[in-house]
C-alpha cells in the first residue's frame, strides 16, 4: 500500500507528482552534501521546471475527483522517509492534516480573505521543524479575490527553497490569472465509478453491492459516493429528491415541492453544522479564559460575536452546497431519461443509466414526454443553479424550477 492507492483513477497525474518526489529527494540529497563539506554540490537538474520538483502547484479538476485527496497524497510523499509509504507516521499525519509541516486550508466561507491568507504568508517563511518539506495546501484556490491574491501572489512567486504550494480548484479558469500563471498544473479527470466504488470498499470499508450504486449515483464523486454508501439516511434523501417530479401534478404541488426541497437542504446541512458551531464555541471560551462565565465581558462578547458571524456565513455556503446537490442529482434523473428518449441505452453503447434502480419510473417519464422537453427541463436546472450561485433565495429559484419541471398539461 502506498499514499497514492486511494488517488483512484489518475495515473497520469500520479506520474509527474511521483517524478516530482524523486526530483525533490535528489534536493534534499544535494543540500545535506552541501551542508556536511562532502564536495561542491551538483547543480541541479536541468530541465526541472517540466520534469521535477516545482513550488507552486495547481491541481484542478471537477468536483469530487479527489483534488483534495491527491494534495493530502503529495503532501506525505514529500514527507515520508520512503516516498509515501502510506503508513509511517510522517505518511499517517500528513494524510490526517495533523503533520507540523503540513498546513491544509479549506474554507467554507464564500470567500478567502486577506485575513486567511496572510497567516500562511508567513508561515510560508518558516523553515519544515522535520527539515524536509513545507507544504501548504488551499483547498479552495478558486475562492481567493482580487486582494487575498495578491498578498499571496508575493509568496507563490518567491518562495524559500523548501517551501511548497498546492492550490487547488476545479478548473485552472476558476483562479486568478496572476497566480495560475506562476503554477504548474495538474489536471484530474472524472475517475471511473468501477474504481470509486472500490475505493469505497477498500477504504471505507462499505458494502461492494452498496458501494457500487453510490458510486453510480453520485456520477463518480467520491465524497458523495462515500457518504452515499456509509449513510443510509443520505441515500433515502437522495431517493425522495428523485420521486419529486413525479408529485408535480400542479402549481400548488410544485410550489410545495419547492419548499420541501429547501428545507430538506436546510435541516441536512444543520445537522452537519451545529455541533461543529459548539466544539469552536467552547474552544473559543475557552482560548480566553471565559467557560463557565454567566455573562461574557465585552472583549470577549466582540470576538464570540464574530465567530458566530463566521459559522452563520458558512451555514448558508452548506445549506447552498446541499441544495446544489440535490439539484445535480435531479439532473441525472432527467439525463437518464434523455438517454432513453435517444435510444442509445446498452447494446454496447457503454451507456449506462445512473439511476438504473429507478427504471420504472425513467421510462414512464421518457414515454410521456419528449427529448426536447427534457432538455428544456436540464436547462432550467442549470438556471436554478446559477441564480442560487448569484445569491437568488433559494426558496423563490427552486419555486420558479419546480414549476417549469411540471408535465405539459
Ligand atoms: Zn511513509
Amino acid at each position: 500500500m502506498t499514499v497514492w492507492d486511494d488517488v483512484v483513477g489518475q495515473e497520469a497525474a500520479i506520474e509527474v507528482l511521483r517524478n516530482a518526489v524523486a526530483a525533490a529527494r535528489e534536493i534534499e540529497r544535494t543540500s545535506r552534501g552541501a551542508r556536511s563539506g562532502h564536495g561542491p554540490a551538483p547543480d541541479p537538474p536541468r530541465g526541472g521546471a517540466q520534469q521535477g520538483m516545482t513550488h507552486a502547484w495547481l491541481i484542478s479538476g471537477p468536483p469530487g475527483s479527489g483534488r483534495s485527496n491527491a494534495a493530502r497524497a503529495f503532501a506525505a510523499a514529500l514527507q515520508c522517509p520512503d516516498d509515501g509509504c502510506g503508513h509511517c507516521h510522517q505518511c499517517t499525519t500528513a494524510l490526517s492534516g495533523t503533520h507540523a509541516d503540513v498546513t491544509l486550508v479549506a474554507t467554507e466561507h464564500v470567500q478567502l480573505r486577506v485575513a486567511d491568507v496572510r497567516p500562511l504568508v508567513s508561515l510560508a517563511q518558516r523553515s519544515p521543524s522535520g527539515g524536509r518539506w513545507r507544504v501548504i495546501v488551499i483547498e479552495d484556490a478558486d475562492r481567493l479575490n482580487d486582494s487575498s491574491g495578491n498578498v499571496l501572489l508575493k509568496a507563490v512567486e518567491e518562495p524559500p527553497e523548501r517551501t511548497v504550494w498546492l492550490l487547488c480548484a476545479p478548473s485552472a479558469d476558476d483562479v486568478l490569472t496572476t497566480i495560475r500563471s506562476r503554477c504548474r498544473r495538474i489536471g484530474l479527470r472524472i475517475p471511473p465509478v468501477e474504481e470509486v466504488a472500490k475505493l469505497l470498499v477498500r477504504r471505507d470499508g462499505a458494502d461492494p453491492g452498496v458501494a457500487a450504486f453510490a458510486a453510480r449515483s453520485a456520477q463518480s464523486h467520491i465524497g458523495l459516493a462515500r457518504r452515499l454508501a456509509l449513510d443510509e439516511a443520505a441515500r433515502i434523501r437522495r431517493r425522495e429528491v428523485l420521486k419529486l417530479p413525479g408529485k408535480l401534478r400542479s402549481v400548488g404541488a410544485a410550489v410545495l415541492a419547492a419548499g420541501q426541497l429547501v428545507e430538506v437542504a436546510a435541516e441536512e446541512s444543520k445537522a452537519r453544522t451545529t455541533e461543529r458551531d459548539a466544539v469552536e464555541r467552547a474552544a473559543l471560551l475557552h482560548s480566553l479564559g471565559a467557560d463557565g462565565l454567566s455573562t461574557l465581558p465585552p472583549a470577549v462578547r466582540s470576538q464570540v460575536r464574530q465567530l458566530e458571524e463566521n459559522q452563520k456565513r458558512r451555514a448558508t455556503r452548506a445549506q447552498r452546497d446541499v441544495l446544489d446537490r440535490s439539484l445535480v442529482d435531479l439532473l441525472s434523473l432527467y439525463r437518464d431519461v434523455l438517454v432513453l428518449q435517444f435510444g442509445a441505452i446498452g447494446g454496447g453503447s457503454g451507456v449506462e443509466l445512473v439511476n438504473a434502480e429507478l427504471a420504472d419510473l425513467l421510462w414512464a417519464e421518457a414515454q410521456s414526454s419528449t427529448a426536447t422537453a427534457t432538455l428544456r427541463r436540464m436547462e432550467a436546472i442549470g438556471q436554478a443553479r446559477e441564480r442560487i450561485e448569484a445569491n437568488v433565495s433559494p426558496l423563490l429559484a427552486v419555486e420558479a424550477l419546480m414549476v417549469q419541471l411540471r408535465p405539459a398539461a
